[in-house]
């Protein structure tokens, strides 16, 4: 399953199941490779949605910021939307 969340992650960055599998499957050997690439593209698509999102950070001075705080406790900067 491990080929399913490392496709997940390229696609999150790529856009596209096609480029990342091609990114990926350079990365592996022949057997990785023919394992990848019975992965179904919807499942990528899947695990890509259900990956937990990335701690916010603040955009000013990279502090973390927890999920329900709007404003920054270290310089004050409004957490951005979307
Ligand atoms: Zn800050």
């Amino acid at each position: 399953m491990r080929h399913v969340y490392a496709l997940a992650e390229l696609y999150a960055a790529r856009g596209d199941v096609a480029a990342a599998r091609d990114e990926y499957l350079a990365s592996l050997d022949a057997d990785q490779g023919l394992a990848v690439l019975l992965i179904d593209d919807a499942a990528v698509v899947a695990a890509a949605q259900h990956r937990r999102p990335r701690k916010a950070t603040c955009g000013r001075c990279g502090a973390r910021l927890p999920a329900k705080r709007h404003r920054c406790s270290r310089c004050g900067l409004a957490r951005r939307t979307g």
